[in-house]
């Protein structure tokens, strides 16, 4: 048989065998050790928050709170999660453009280090939530500034969004900030794109953040007692990308970091970061259940497809490219040349990969997305089809963990509730328990 692909010494066809398939493995010990050696590299005096967004499963949340990360949350759920995972309120930001007053409120009863807030609309609701209590509601400004970046896959800054404030309009506010008396503005977060493959790149954003932190904090008198830098670091998906080194971001950013500390002494440095610290670590595993040829293609029909991994559609392209594939239990085998990896939906879009050259495939055959452990099924439409949310297994010092179960029809169809027309005659009673 053929080398197949391990994680931690324990090799797919058993893991697949005992959790089934389609299920994305993390592995766990490279997750916590990717984030010790970024944060090895970074200025101590930097704080780097989890983003829960990139993977909210609680295990995983847990798992770099362990290694000495904090969270980023953008929902109820999400806050939840952090809480139980184990992250103090106090190593918490809660973030978003449309919180509700559920989510605001529970920030302030549990303490979060600050809430980012989007709007002066906000704002105001902050103020009144904050004075029903009778506590100060801490809050950091989210910037929509207007300077922009090049080199992210999705820009953010300078441009008209439903993210942060502008910073144009910041400046006029000085009214709406003296009114909101049970807020306390203590910093300033901006977050300036996704899928960031230059190391200069984020230093230059850093830069021009703290700049602008200063300039804000000057002009609308707020202390500055944290300004958290967006993060956006992306990893190489497709061919001719490169992994950022994390020591060209260490040796670029640490000098603004160590003079901006300087400047600031106290204020806590953020920087979040979800892709960077999860994607590389995730392997999204299907299994091949059909093969067949059409009009001269290769198609290998798999048991998961983009229900579970829309990113492989290609991210932000409009040209198709590929995630890198791997035929898992096939690792020695040569190229028998293109095929066409699909999954079960009914559409042309269920396309994990296209002309990707792999071994010889037959129906069984495992079949491996790497690189996937960030924006998978929780940025997918896991209902499409109603096939459900995959499995998730964690692998930790040699062994797996169940840390999602798979959906099933009933976990599924318990959510629905039956309401048949007056005249219909009525399900067929053996189905209707
Ligand atoms: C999505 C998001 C992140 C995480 O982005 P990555 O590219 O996964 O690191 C961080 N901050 C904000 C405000 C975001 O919207």
């Amino acid at each position: 048989m053929s080398r197949e692909f391990t994680v931690q010494g324990v090799g797919i066809t058993a893991l697949a065998e005992e959790f089934g398939t389609p299920l994305y493995l993390y592995d766990g010990d490279g997750i916590a050790d990717r984030f010790r050696e970024l944060k090895s590299l970074l200025h101590p005096a930097l704080e780097v928050f989890y983003s829960l967004k990139a993977n909210p499963n609680i295990s995983v949340c847990a798992l770099l709170h362990s290694a000495g990360a904090r969270a980023e949350v953008s929902s109820m759920a999400e806050l939840v999660t952090a809480l139980r995972a184990g992250v103090q309120p106090r190593d918490i930001l809660f973030l978003g453009p449309g919180k509700s007053r559920e989510e605001l409120a529970a920030c302030l009863d549990e303490g979060v280090a600050a809430i980012v807030c989007e709007s002066l609309d906000e704002l105001e609701l902050i103020d009144e939530l904050a004075l029903e209590r009778g506590v100060l509601a801490p809050v950091v400004l989210r910037v929509n500034p207007e300077f922009t970046v090049k080199g992210s896959g999705l820009t953010m800054g300078g441009k008209p969004r439903q993210f942060g404030i502008d910073e144009e309009q910041l400046l006029s506010a000085q009214a709406v900030l003296d009114r909101c008396g049970a807020v306390r503005v203590h910093g300033v977060q901006v977050y300036l794109g996704t899928r960031i493959l230059d190391p200069a790149v984020v230093a230059d954003n850093a830069r021009r953040i703290f700049e602008l932190a200063e300039l804000l904090s000057a002009k609308l008198g707020f202390p500055l007692e944290l300004v958290d830098i967006g993060g956006g670091l992306g990893v190489a998906y497709f061919d001719n990308e490169q992994d950022p080194d994390p020591a060209v971001l260490g040796e670029l950013l640490n000098p603004l970091v160590a003079d901006f500390a300087d400047r600031h002494p106290g204020a806590r440095l953020i920087m979040e970061l979800g892709r960077y610290l999860v994607a590389v670590h995730g392997t999204y595993v299907v299994r091949v259940r059909y093969t067949k040829s059409s009009m001269g293609e290769r198609f290998a029909v798999a048991d998961g497809g983009t229900n579970h991994h829309m990113a492989a559609v290609g991210i932000g392209s409009f040209v198709k490219r590929n995630f890198p594939i791997t035929a898992l239990q096939r690792l020695d085998e040569p190229d028998s040349g293109p095929w066409n990896i699909t999954g079960p939906l009914c559409t042309p879009n269920d396309l994990l990969g296209k002309k990707v050259s792999l071994p010889e495939l037959r129906p069984g055959d495992l079949l491996g997305v790497e690189r996937s452990g960030a924006y998978g099924p929780s940025a997918s439409p896991v209902y499409f089809l109603s096939h459900g949310y995959p499995a998730e297994v964690l692998m930790l010092g040699g062994r797996p963990h169940l840390v999602r179960e798979r959906d099933d029809t009933e976990s599924m169809l318990g959510r629905q509730h039956l309401h048949l027309p007056a005249d219909a005659a009525g399900p067929t009673p053996e189905r209707n328990q």
